[in-house]
């Protein structure tokens, strides 16, 4: 018989015990509970030494200085870049999964880099991006190291982004919307039936982190639905989904409508017609959606922002290319003076396309 693995790692800060000895990771709604030496589903966090730890704090499967828009972000800082990094698992199981290399790794199949709070702020800083980036995995799961470099950034004057499935418990929560800035939030679908089928997760909870980021923090909230094709793309649920992002978060809150590429376990389904993409976008605009978009293909109109007063396009993207700009510096149409939410300077950035990877030191594996 083998020893049980070791687990190494920071210590975690939510979890508690329970009465029957095993100890409940807090988190996410999982709420693992962990025997000695066992992980728990995302696989990142474990219990050993009594106590809960995150294994992969201060390691990343890669970083890399991409556009804001492909987080996506379309009013925040438009055409500026954003390093983005993330690490390993996740504490959803979706089986559409578009990251699933990253996502579903064990972490020492991918965690190859090493890089401290202090070094990733000092990466941003000297590539000139404005904005830290917290993607590729959930967040969620690497929760401590997020908030550690989150607290340097703000200290250095770069804005924190989070990329979620907002899969989180409220206490959790909490602590890492006190350093975002930014949040892109994935509403998968709009149902508990597809939620619990093909993510294992809940729709309710990740409902309460969306009005929780709307109504309760000063958090720059969009939001990201990929559009599967049979699964969540009917007339019916997107004018649900539509309808509840209207009345519950408001007409500013942008959604983004993406399409899919099949990946992970569902390689047997086509790519997302470009008809799906903007009947999902005319549904949203006609409840009162004023920013709807498209997302992973090429869309020049789906992509571009209007302003909801006099209709002129005031962003234009063309992929991730801004071809127009017509905003003042204080974020209103140029035209008519109506103000655009979100952060807009009097100029965009420059970046364009561009994806340059960066290399920190290389960990060696165990
Ligand atoms: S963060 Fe990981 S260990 Fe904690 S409850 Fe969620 S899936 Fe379980």
């Amino acid at each position: 018989m083998t020893d049980p693995e070791r687990l190494e790692g920071v210590p975690g800060r939510y979890w508690h015990r329970l009465e029957d000895g095993r100890i409940q990771c807090d988190v996410c709604p999982r709420y693992c509970r962990l025997n000695e030496g066992q992980r728990g589903l995302c696989f990142v966090r474990g219990r050993q030494d009594d106590r809960i730890v995150l294994t992969t704090y201060g390691r990343s499967s890669g970083f890399c200085v991409d556009p804001i828009e492909k987080k996506p972000l379309n009013h925040y800082l438009p055409g500026t870049p954003v390093l983005s990094f993330g690490t390993a698992g996740c504490n959803l199981t979706c089986k559409f999964c578009q990251n699933w290399d990253i996502s579903k790794a064990r972490e020492f199949d991918r965690l190859q880099d090493a890089a401290s709070p202090e070094d990733i702020v000092e990466a941003a800083i000297a590539t000139g991006s404005r904005s830290i980036a917290y993607t590729y995995n959930d967040p969620v799961i690497f929760l401590e190291y997020a908030v550690d470099v989150a607290r340097v950034a703000r200290r250095r004057g770069i804005k924190n982004v989070a990329v979620t499935a907002g899969y989180i418990d409220p206490a959790a929560r909490e602590e890492l919307y006190t350093f975002m800035d930014a949040a892109n939030v994935d509403l998968k679908a709009f149902t508990e039936a597809f939620y619990n089928r093909l993510c294992t997760g809940r729709l309710g909870a990740v409902l309460e982190t969306l009005d929780y980021l709307r109504h309760r923090t000063k958090v720059w909230l969009e939001i990201t639905t990929l559009l599967i094709p049979g699964h969540n793309d009917s007339p019916k649920e997107l004018g649900k989904l539509s309808d509840w992002v209207m009345t519950r978060l408001g007409p500013d809150v942008p959604l983004h409508f993406t399409a899919f590429h099949p990946d992970y376990k569902m390689l047997d389904l086509p790519r997302t017609p470009a008809l799906t993409l903007t009947t999902a976008r005319d549904i949203a605009r006609k409840v009162g959606l004023k920013f709807v978009y498209t997302g992973n293909v090429h869309d020049e109109r789906g992509q571009s922002t209007y302003c909801p007063g006099c209709g002129e396009r005031i962003i234009g993207r063309d992929w991730y290319d801004i071809t127009t700009w017509q905003l003042t510096g204080d974020g209103r149409c140029g035209i008519c003076s109506t103000a655009i939410p979100g952060l807009f300077e009097a100029h965009p950035g420059n970046w364009g396309q561009r994806r340059v990877p960066i290399r920190f030191g290389r960990l060696e594996r165990s």
